[in-house]
C-alpha cells in the first residue's frame, strides 16, 4: 500500500509507536510532520528521516489548543495540507483507584482525549476542504478490556472508540473516515516504565509482570511489535475506500479477540 505525496501528521512520533509509524509512512512515500512535546527529539527524528521538504519536526503539546492549532497550521503551510492524522501521543499512569491522584487522572485523560479532540478539530477543516482524510487514533486492547491499576487509561482508551465513531458519521459527507488501532503490549519506553511500577503495586516480580500481566493472555507469549502496529496504521491510511470507517482493529497476539 502506498501513500505517495500524502501528508501525515503523527503526534507523539518522536518515540515508540508513533516513530515506527512515521518510518513506515516514509517508506510508503508520505510527507510527514513529526509532532511531539519533546521538540528536540521531534526535530531529530524528522532530520533522520530525510530532507525538510518531506519531513518536519513540529513542537506540540497536544493538550494545549493554541499549540495544536499552530502545529497543524505549520504542517499545512510547509507540507501543503494534511491528509492523515495519527493521534498517538500518550502516557501511562498506574495506581489503584482509591489512591489515584485526581491531578494525574486529569493529566492522562487530557493527553489522550483532549489531544485526540484538539488535533482532530484542527485537521478536519483542511480535510473537509479537499473532500478526503483519514483520522487514526491509537487505542489499545484497553479500549475493549480492563486491567487493574489502569482506571484512567482504560477510560481514555474506551473513549477514543466513541470519538472515532462520531467522526465517521460527521465526516462521511466530506470523505473523511476514522479508525482506531488497538495494540496489545509493545516494548516501547511507555511499557518499559510500567514493568517495575506494576511489580511494586501488585507485589510480584518484574518477570511475573511480563509473563502473567502483559503476555499471560496472548496465544504465543509474544509482545506485539512496533512494526505490526505500523503496518496496520498504513493499512488504515492507504485503504482505497471508506468501507472500513468507524472500525477498530486489535493487534495483540490473540490477547483480545472480537
Ligand atoms: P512512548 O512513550 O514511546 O511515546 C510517546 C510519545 O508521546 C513520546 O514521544 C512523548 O514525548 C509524546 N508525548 C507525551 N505527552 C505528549 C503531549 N502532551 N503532547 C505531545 N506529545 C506527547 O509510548 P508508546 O508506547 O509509543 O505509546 C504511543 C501510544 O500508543 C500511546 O497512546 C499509548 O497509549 C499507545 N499504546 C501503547 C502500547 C504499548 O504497549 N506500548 C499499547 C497500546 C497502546
Amino acid at each position: 500500500m502506498k501513500l505517495d505525496g500524502k501528508v501525515a501528521l503523527i503526534t507523539g512520533a518522536a518515540s515508540g509507536l508513533g516513530h515506527g509509524i512515521a518510518e513506515r509512512y516514509a517508506a510508503a512515500g508520505a510527507k510527514i510532520a513529526i509532532a511531539d512535546i519533546d521538540a528536540d527529539a521531534a526535530k531529530r527524528a524528522a532530520a533522520e528521516l530525510g530532507g525538510e521538504d518531506r519531513f518536519i519536526g513540529v513542537t506540540m503539546d497536544v493538550t494545549d489548543e493554541a499549540a495544536v492549532n499552530a502545529g497543524v497550521e505549520e504542517t499545512v503551510s510547509r507540507l501543503g495540507t494534511v491528509d492523515v492524522l495519527v493521534s498517538n501521543a500518550g502516557v501511562q499512569i498506574v495506581h489503584p483507584l482509591e489512591d489515584f491522584p485526581f491531578a494525574e487522572w486529569k493529566k492522562l485523560l487530557s493527553i489522550h482525549l483532549d489531544g485526540a479532540f484538539l488535533t482532530t478539530k484542527a485537521c478536519l477543516p483542511h480535510m473537509y476542504r479537499q473532500g478526503s482524510g483519514s483520522v487514526i487514533y491509537m487505542g489499545s486492547v484497553h479500549s475493549k478490556e480492563a486491567s487493574p491499576l489502569k482506571s484512567a487509561y482504560v477510560t481514555a482508551k474506551h473513549g477514543l472508540l466513541g470519538l472515532a465513531r462520531v467522526i465517521s458519521k460527521e465526516g462521511a459527507a466530506h470523505g473523511v473516515r476514522a479508525n482506531v488501532i488497538c495494540p496489545g503490549f509493545v516494548k516501547t519506553p511507555l511499557v518499559e516504565k510500567q514493568i517495575p511500577e506494576q511489580a511494586r503495586d501488585l507485589g510480584i516480580s518484574e518477570q511475573e509482570v511480563i509473563e502473567r500481566v502483559m503476555l499471560g493472555g496472548t496465544v504465543d507469549k509474544e509482545f506485539t511489535t512496533i512494526e505490526d502496529v505500523a503496518e496496520v496504521a498504513l493499512m488504515f491510511a492507504a485503504f482505497p475506500t471508506n468501507a472500513l470507517t468507524g472500525q477498530s482493529l486489535v493487534v495483540s497476539h490473540g490477547w483480545y479477540m472480537n
